[in-house]
């Protein structure tokens, strides 16, 4: 173990909290992982690793209180009565195995829930609309109902403490919260008690703190999760309004404050609109106002940041739910000065676009993310060699670069093969595109692994053909050849792609730009079929460079599919500003002595003056090694005993589903496949 640098001292000094002490300054804050209630043993699996890893607090996901607010469909928690008691105590358990607090987030979600499961008729403070896209309203709480949720959150709270909770959350924040929408007027237009002036408008708040605080306050800390700015200026909660006013009248009531920007598209931006500590400016006065600790967060990785935080005194404690997600050893990895080893979040949220599609929480950087239960992967441990076979990994991108580290990892012999001057593969472009730096992390991680991996050897401007790969003699082949974006405008809406002629426009694809290749001065349409970030950030780089730009798709908006990565309204927004004409609800005709395009619900052409067409629709496997190869097994002389793709050589797919594809070869490598499903399921009981 490698001397820690004593400024990182201070991260792990212990800081009560209340009636408990959390052993340092780590703290994973609450956060979404589509497995809750649903898939509780892969939950608390993954919490246990999180403490396992150095977390002294680990929170979490939104736990609904009752069944007035059920927030389905979205996957969350559960603490409705004694019945529940039995997987938040597993978690629980998990957590405490380490020595690390578990706090519980309690929310009733007033008008951000339409209770599709539960069929009740959403509460807020006053007649409104919901904030969820729905038909339903919800209806104004009179003084009985306010008495209901007070009791059913009492009774939650009680419940965790029963369940082993050291840290039991009052939640104002993400505009989730019934407590957040009766501290903003725009929500709350009561005249009773409870509206009107804040002292009215907080009173709902301070009723559940002290509640709180009373029916569980002698084991239990009593946390906050407060909203302090929604970036919505004098409209809504703000730093420079309300929200220091109800610090300082609320400031020494809960035994912690975890306080951010919301709503959760603002609290969770990616990398591309935020740089790390981007919270910052917001947060920094909190501690001026209250004795008790403070917890902030703001995609941190720098462990210098991180101390300086302290030093400083604008936090208490580190407050995470990315980077704890990419790596949940961050702590340790500090502890043990081993920087070098943190695996950092890039901010890209697929981690969240789990969460928006019902599906078990995922990771760019950290393949192992929600597979800690049910396939058994641990993100530091992995079963080591079973035998002396080498392997030679072909492609040097995302997938294959992890595979070589995966595989090292295990003790095995492995070649690592790449054609160009450098390694990424498709991130070596992609990160040069604006905004995208952060995703070269995930080159870095893996090379600076090899340091550490006497038994990976790699090799660049390494183009290898059949003959080379046979005369390597290596007994296993991966593939991880890549892929190339489309030429022919196949895609999502054009099947067999576009009737392209000599007279069309002239055409470039991704790559073309990423390789600095320069379209003719003249207009320039991006036409973008795939519906995540790339035909964004093709168009945004073509601004910058001067040219005239129109961003052209058959969807109802810019980028849909990052609606699941909390960007869709921060892209679309982007590419206003640059000046880009953005045309939705057109789908390219054909390219044939001009561009032509049409309107997907009347079917009315029209032409466009575009003397570019940079075409996003899809991508192609760089597959011809492989049918080269495969041709030399159907004539039984293959040497090898197993020939391989994975990563996009197989089927594109994102630089996640890469990485994740690599890592399963090399988990998978040498061991016997179970029969049925590759991972545990968790079963209904009937
Ligand atoms: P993935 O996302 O699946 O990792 P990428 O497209 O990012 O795929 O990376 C594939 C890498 O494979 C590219 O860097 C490419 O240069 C490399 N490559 C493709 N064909 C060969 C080959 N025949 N020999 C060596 N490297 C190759
Ligand atoms: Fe960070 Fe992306 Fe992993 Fe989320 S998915 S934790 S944003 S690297």
């Amino acid at each position: 173990m490698s001397a820690r640098d004593p400024i990182f001292d201070i991260l792990f000094e212990p800081v009560k909290i209340g009636p408990v002490t959390a052993r340092n300054r780590f703290y994973q804050v609450p956060h979404c992982n589509g497995m809750g209630d649903q898939l509780p043993r892969g939950m608390a699996a993954m919490r246990g690793v999180k403490a396992e890893g150095g977390w002294a607090v680990v929170s979490t996901e939104e736990v609904s209180i009752d069944h007035v607010t059920d927030f389905g469909p979205a996957i969350e928690g559960k603490l409705w009565d004694q019945g529940d008691i039995p997987y938040h105590a597993r978690m629980v358990d998990a957590v405490h195995a380490h020595g690390s607090l578990a706090a519980i987030e309690l929310c009733q979600q007033g008008i951000s829930c339409a209770n599709l499961v539960s069929r009740e008729v959403p509460l807020a403070p006053s007649d409104q609309s919901l904030i969820v896209s729905s038909p339903l309203q919800a209806r104004a709480m009179d003084k009985s109902d306010i008495r209901a949720v007070r009791d059913s959150h009492r009774e939650s709270a009680i419940l965790a403490k029963r369940a082993g909770y050291d840290i039991v959350y009052v939640y104002a924040g993400h505009d989730l919260s019934i407590a957040q929408h009766f501290l903003l007027s725009r929500y709350n237009q009561r005249s009773d008690e409870y509206g009107g002036s804040l002292e009215n408008r907080v009173r709902l708040l301070r009723e559940l703190i002290e509640d709180t605080k009373q029916a569980v306050g002698d084991t239990c800390a009593v946390a906050v999760r407060f909203v302090v700015d929604e970036l919505l200026g004098p409209d809504g909660m703000n730093i420079d309004g309300e929200a220091p006013e109800i610090i300082a009248m609320l400031a020494e009531l809960p035994d912690l404050w975890d306080v951010n920007i919301s709503d959760w598209p603002h609290d969770s931006q990616t990398a591309r609109f935020a740089e790390e500590g981007y919270q910052e400016r917001y947060t920094a006065f909190v501690k001026t106002l209250t004795s008790k600790p403070v917890v902030g967060v703001g995609r941190y990785t720098s462990p210098d940041h991180m101390a300086s935080l302290i030093a400083k005194g604008a936090l208490d404690f580190i407050g995470a739910a990315r980077p704890s997600i990419a790596d949940p050893f961050l702590p340790k990895k500090i502890e043990e000065g081993r920087i070098e080893d943190i695996r950092e979040c890039i901010g890209c949220n697929i981690c969240v676009s789990g969460d928006m599609t019902f599906t078990p929480i995922r990771c760019t950087q950290n393949p192992t993310m929600g597979e800690e239960w049910r396939k058994g992967w641990h993100p530091e441990r992995i079963p080591t060699r079973v035998s002396e076979d080498t392997v030679l990994i072909v492609g040097g991108g995302p997938a294959g670069l992890e595979c070589a580290r995966a595989l090292g990892q295990r003790g095995y012999a492995v070649t690592l093969a790449e054609a160009g001057p450098a390694f990424g593969g498709r991130v070596r472009g992609e990160s040069l595109l604006p905004g995208m730096a952060s995703y070269q992390r995930v080159v870095e991680h893996r090379l600076s692994a090899f340091h550490k991996l006497p038994n990976v050897e790699t090799y660049l401007a390494s183009d290898l053909g059949a003959e080379e790969v046979i005369a390597f003699e290596a007994q296993h082949i991966v593939l991880a050849t890549g892929a190339t974006w489309r030429r022919d405008g196949k895609g999502r809406t054009h099947r067999t792609g576009l009737p392209i002629s000599a007279s069309a426009p002239d055409i470039f694809t991704p790559d073309d730009i990423m390789a600095e290749q320069k379209p003719g001065q003249g207009p320039v349409l991006v036409y973008d079929d795939e519906r995540y970030i790339m035909a964004g950030l093709i168009a945004e780089k073509l601004a910058h460079d001067g040219y005239a730009v129109t961003f052209m798709t058959p969807a109802t908006m810019v980028s849909p599919w990052t609606e699941n990565t909390l960007e869709q309204h921060a892209i679309q927004r982007r590419l206003l500003e640059a000046g880009i004409t953005i045309v939705t609800d057109r789908q390219l005709v054909s390219l044939d002595g001009g561009t032509h395009h049409a309107c997907i619900y009347t079917g009315r052409e029209a032409e466009s003056d575009a003397e570019s067409v940079v075409l996003v629709t899809s991508r192609i496997s760089s597959d011809s090694l492989w049918r080269e190869l495969q041709t030399r097994a159907g004539d039984g002389t293959a040497p090898w005993k197993s020939l391989t793709r994975i990563g996009d050589a197989l089927a594109p797919a994102t630089v996640a589903h890469a990485i994740y594809a690599g890592h399963r070869y090399a988990r998978e490598f040498d061991t016997e496949a179970p029969a049925g499903a590759p991972y545990l399921r968790e079963r209904v009981t009937v």
